[in-house]
């Protein structure tokens, strides 16, 4: 399988400063390890132009006046705004900003149109999954929202395109929802840690879009230490019917890895098996409605030594169809420092605290959560 492939070390300079949690290498050991595994070559994972987004392409979601506001705070000397989200706190400026972000924007954008003109069928944009980003300010280390432009674009180049965004990222994908909150062309669903633990505090279960989009925001909070069963269903019990009903023309998903029970920021009980399986079943679902057409995004992750690159290198797998060795290539790992410890292997195990009676909790209230939306009129599988 032919999988388009945006990335470009450039994208490396999307970087919020030293000690941010959103550092460049958790995408740059990513594209390292997925070269380590050989996946990078004509038939495989083949790279595209990566360009910045334009001003008319960040201006179908944002705001000019925010534009003028990135661009200011880009020069080396530039101000803080914090009425537009930027710094201090998560989003602090850093010198090239606005270019930086328009280039991860423009990572997106090409992979979507790679697929919506038919040059693939499959795309991954690894730098991409910024989803915090509002219409008029930054927030959530995200500048501009890529999914959000990159939708908004195609849709300028077809009217009539179906899109499904699907996001799995551990935060609420408030950013994107808000695009397309009134837009029947664009349903957004979100998995995540229930906003009442976990930052930006949205996504409940009564979110439901606004207007002619009124039923087209599903959003599936689940519990803190939720697992891989938890997330497979949630996805069986709600993603799957709900796309089956919206018949898409292309899933954009944003496959964020911060869910891992490792993560710093979260507290979820995510697996790189369990993501492993997920991704699996995101590729198959697009198989089922909507012809294999999908563009998955990175996204959050901050166990970014040892989860993200293993966790998205095991997501390009699955966009291949391709089973990959379960040893890391020591060549990696040497490079990557980590010749002498953990991790050795692809996959991991759960973490010890998850017993049986703790799952079976955790499944009864992911199971309430999905009831209830049926109960809202969201797809019965
Ligand atoms: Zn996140």
């Amino acid at each position: 399988m032919r999988v388009a492939y945006a990335f470009d070390p450039s994208l490396g300079s999307y970087d919020l400063g030293p000690g941010h949690p959103m550092r460049p290498e958790r995408v740059l050991r990513t594209a390292s390890l997925i070269d380590a595994y050989g996946l990078v070559r004509p038939g495989a994972l083949e790279p595209i132009d990566v360009r910045a987004a334009g001003d008319a392409e960040l201006l179908l979601v944002h705001d000019a006046e925010y534009l003028d506001a990135v661009i200011r705070a880009s020069r080396t000397d530039g101000p803080r705004l914090a009425e537009r989200g930027i710094g201090p706190g998560d989003t602090p400026p850093f010198a090239g900003m606005h270019d930086a972000a328009a280039l991860v924007a423009g990572a997106t954008t090409g992979a979507l149109k790679a697929v919506t003109e038919g040059r693939f069928v499959r795309a991954f944009s690894p730098a991409g999954g910024l989803h915090h980003a509002h219409r008029d300010r930054a927030a959530g280390f995200c500048v501009y929202n890529d999914p959000a432009v990159a939708i908004a674009a195609a849709l300028e180049r077809e009217a009539d395109l179906r899109v499904l965004y699907l996001d799995i990222d551990a935060h609420h994908g408030d950013g994107v929802q808000e695009a397309f909150y009134e837009d029947p062309r664009v349903p957004t669903l979100s998995l995540h840690e229930d906003g009442r633990y976990l930052y930006p505090g949205t996504g409940s279960f009564r979110e439901r879009g606004r207007g002619p989009g009124t039923g087209s925001a599903i959003n599936v909070p689940l519990p803190p230490y939720a697992t891989p069963a938890c997330f497979m269903l949630a996805f069986d019990e709600v993603v799957v019917p709900a796309a089956r009903v919206f018949s898409p023309d292309v899933i954009v998903a944003q496959c964020g890895a911060d869910s891992h029970w490792t993560d710093p920021l979260t507290t979820l009980g995510m697996t790189l098996e369990g993501f492993d399986a997920l991704f699996g079943r995101i590729v198959e679902l697009s198989e089922t409605v909507c012809g294999g057409r999908l563009v998955a995004c990175g996204g959050g992750g901050y166990s970014w030594e040892h989860v993200v690159p293993r966790a998205w290198t095991l997501l390009a797998g699955a966009l291949l169809g391709v089973p990959l060795g379960e040893d890391l290539p020591a060549a990696w790992r040497e490079k990557a420092g980590i010749a002498e410890g953990p991790p050795r292997s692809l996959r991991d195990d759960p973490p010890a605290y998850v017993s049986e009676a703790v799952e079976a909790e955790l499944l009864r209230d992911t199971r309430w959560v999905a009831e209830t939306l049926h109960g809202l009129g969201v797809a019965h599988p």
